[in-house]
């Protein structure tokens, strides 16, 4: 076992890096392996198969790093979402800035290097955030860094739930830390504040119904119903964490959202091209939604804002070489109705190829106001 010496300088030097948090966990089996199982089976987990093919090892770090005696968990924080301008897509707080998995991890090997160095004796660590499946939030929680919201977001009562997680797995043996206990109270905001009710109770998301999820990984169409509670978001949501009381004081995080990036204009993400995409989010966040992605978003948006400007666009992208991104512009379209719209729209009808556009169009001449 480590001295407590040794722990003390393994957190001041974690803060020195920037990390707002630093807590010790034990490696022993998560209990959120049944929790998971149970989520994926009521379909929680929407397109996530990916949850299922490691449910054990999620649960087990010891499965992945033999020898494992302590869990060094972190978290920094990347600041409170800004607000848009009309014509504008919301991107999510997390994503407004460079990938965070390349400067945390870094940070992280920084740290691991001050364990070995500080143990007095070889010690081996692996740095991660989520880059191996892991329970990440259960491993905090474990390791006093906070309690795990009815948003279901890892929540502080100093630095809120704007935070992004890292972990050492180290075979030093550190005292562990005592949980947090849950600081929800009666409180249900975040549960009333989903635009979608995707919280179908207390500490449960149904990925289905997630902004967040849908606008990101989800690779079909987006469900119809859903797509008018949308609004101007292009990438994520952060809907149920703006409204947490324990978010209030949240301030600029660290190294810091940039914020051309915070949002996007509509009409330029719609037409984006693949050159466009890379440069502008190839090393960000938001090119996990691909560009295809990222432009059906767009669409759907720009059919919330409810201002007929983007109308040429739209028509323009009914001519499009994707298929789901026309039957999006289509959708948009007979949101926004007006005559030229239904023009487009009548054109597209005669032409369309693709069955799923061709019902898009058909399903907005329906809808599409005349005038
Ligand atoms: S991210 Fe948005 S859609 Fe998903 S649960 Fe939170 S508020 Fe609801
Ligand atoms: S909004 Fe309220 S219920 Fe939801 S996570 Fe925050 S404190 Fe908990």
């Amino acid at each position: 076992m480590a001295t407590a010496r040794t722990a003390a300088a393994i957190r001041s030097r974690a803060l020195e890096l920037g990390f707002v948090q630093v807590g010790f966990a034990s490696p022993d089996v998560l209990p959120g392996r049944r929790f998971c199982a149970d989520w994926l089976a009521a379909g929680y987990g929407a397109g996530m198969a990916f949850m299922a093919r490691h449910g054990d090892r999620r649960a087990d770090p010891s499965r992945q790093w033999p020898g494992v005696r302590t869990v060094i968990c972190v978290a920094a924080t990347y600041g409170a979402p800004t607000s848009v301008t009309a014509g504008y897509g919301r991107i999510a707080a997390y994503a407004a800035g460079p990938d965070y998995h390349d400067w945390l991890l870094a940070r992280l090997q920084t740290l691991g290097q001050f364990v070995a160095a500080v143990a007095g004796r070889p010690v081996r660590c692996h740095a991660c955030t989520d880059t191996a499946p892991v329970f990440e939030r259960e491993l905090a929680v474990r390791a006093g860094l906070g309690w795990r919201g009815r948003n279901t977001c890892l929540i502080n009562r100093r630095v809120g739930s704007y935070t992004l997680l890292g972990e050492l797995f180290t075979d030093l043996e550190l005292v562990p830390d005592a949980p947090t206990p849950d600081g929800c109270g009666c409180c249900q905001r975040c549960l009333d504040a989903c635009p979608t009710g995707a919280l179908v109770q207390p500490y449960v998301l149904d990925s289905r119904r997630c902004l967040a999820y849908l606008t990101i990984e989800h690779r079909g169409a987006l469900p119809r119903p859903l797509r008018p509670l949308l609004g101007t978001r292009v990438f994520g949501c952060d809907a149920c964490q703006e409204v947490c009381p324990w978010n209030r004081r949240t301030r600029p995080g660290w190294p810091g959202p940039e914020p051309a990036l915070a949002a996007s204009e509509l009409v330029d993400l719609l037409e984006l091209d693949s050159a466009g995409f890379r440069r502008r989010y190839g090393s960000t966040p938001v090119a996990r939604a691909r560009r295809r992605g990222l432009r059906r978003n767009a669409a759907v948006a720009l059919g919330n804002t409810g201002d007929r400007d983007s109308v040429p666009a739209l028509v323009r992208t009914l001519s499009d070489d994707d298929a789901q991104v026309r039957g999006h512009a289509a959708w948009a379209l007979g949101r926004l109705g007006g005559a030229a719209a239904r023009a487009a729209l009548e054109a597209a009808s005669r032409r369309e190829a693709d069955p799923e556009a061709a019902l898009e169009v058909l399903l907005a001449l329906a809808e599409a106001a005349p005038a």
